[in-house]
């Protein structure tokens, strides 16, 4: 018995969409591709909306440009994610053919979203940042302005009194990066949690949050790079309020408050493990700041299975940084530990989760094991 099915309606129309419909008429058979960011040939982030799914029926999609995309060593291994509900997102049979990502998913509602990664929305963002504020001895410190006027907001865990470690943390330069943000709501979860660690570390140490550097490019949907076509993560020697405010506002608030610790969270698109990129090929690094790494290195790694000091970028040479990035950037200007936090877009293969591969609640759990790494460092920073 042949069935015809009714053609599905493929929309992005909504805050992280990226999908471009080049034939739904074919309900089995859907193609599409993938938006390059505004102002910028970069493109790997996608998330769109199906609806008039038949349930039991296995509808496949396919990205016909992923070959080409920013990182197409990326697909080899990867699955995409899709829910139900845009609460829980599962991971769904996934080939690429050197050309082409082909994903299906045997349907079990009549909609169903489909993202690169776990979306973290501008809606939760507003929540988290209101959730925040409401908690005691945080603070809406500054609000910078994006390119096209969202907010940026800064908090500040602790009082600010004299004499105590300040602890920066940004997520999100990289907008298509949402398990960044995911990772920052794991912070203020500890925050919220205050339990004994939290508040013996807010005893010597004020955490500076921006859990979201990138709202225009998160919600135009974007992989890499804000609303002028800037990669930030590349912009930290010429940051302008022109081109990227987003940057110029992260360090006039540094300057103003000074720096004894960086984290600047991001996904890897290639790389199946979470792992750190340290400033070792800054002019100003020294043997304090290489034995600071590998205690953060070894301290998350006892805390988590999670995390691994085996895979990661290759490591640069002496005076070889690239000071463009906001780790070396930050690295060469306070002299203090600062690394890039890496998490995957694939799974961290030392601990796979077949269902869900990595997802916003490991990004989560992980940030509660970096404050359990940070809380007894605090006193060497400096
Ligand atoms: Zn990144």
């Amino acid at each position: 018995m042949s069935v015809t099915l009714s053609p599905l309606h493929i929309t992005c129309d909504f805050d992280s969409g990226n999908i471009v419909v080049r034939d739904a008429s074919e309900p089995s058979q859907v193609r599409l591709a993938i938006r390059p960011d505004t102002r910028s040939d970069h493109f790997q982030w996608f998330h769109f909306k199906a609806s008039g799914l038949t349930p039991g029926h296995t509808h496949r999609f396919t990205l016909e440009n992923a070959g080409q995309s920013s990182y197409n060593q990326a697909w080899d291994g990867y699955q995409a994610v899709a829910s139900y509900d845009q609460q829980h997102w599962f991971r769904v049979p996934t080939q690429f053919d050197g050309q082409a990502l082909h994903f299906q998913l045997e349907a079990g509602e009549q909609q169903a979203w489909f993202a690169y990664f776990e979306p973290y929305s501008r809606a939760r963002h507003n929540q988290l940042i209101e959730r925040a504020v409401s908690l005691p001895g945080v603070e809406l410190l500054a609000t910078g302005r994006s390119v096209e006027g969202r907010d940026i907001p800064l908090l500040r865990a602790g009082d600010g009194a004299a004499g105590k470690r300040k602890l920066w943390i940004i997520a999100q330069q990289h907008p298509g990066e949402h398990m960044a943000e995911w990772f920052m709501e794991g912070v203020i979860d500890r925050l919220q949690a205050n339990d004994a660690t939290v508040q013996a570390l807010l005893k010597v140490a004020d955490l500076y949050l921006i859990p979201n550097m990138n709202p225009d490019g998160a919600f135009h949907g974007h992989l890499r790079t804000n609303a002028q076509g800037k990669d930030l993560n590349r912009a930290w020697q010429d940051a302008s309020v022109e081109h990227s405010p987003e940057v110029f506002f992260a360090q006039q608030q540094m300057k103003l408050q000074g720096v004894d610790l960086f984290l600047d969270i991001h996904g890897d698109e290639e790389i199946p493990h979470v792992f750190t990129a340290g400033s070792e090929g800054t002019p100003g690094y020294t043997p304090r700041i290489e034995q600071l790494e590998s205690a953060f290195r070894e301290r998350l790694c006892r805390l988590t299975a999670d995390f691994q000091q085996v895979h990661g970028y290759p490591r640069d040479k002496p005076g070889q940084a690239n000071l463009t990035l906001a780790c070396n950037s930050v690295a060469q200007a306070y002299g203090c530990l600062a690394l890039t936090l890496e998490m995957p877009f694939k799974d961290h293969d030392d601990a796979p989760n077949a269902i869900t591969g990595w997802s916003g609640q490991r990004s989560k759990a992980l940030a509660s094991a970096v404050l359990d790494t940070l809380a007894p460092m605090v006193g060497d920073l400096r």
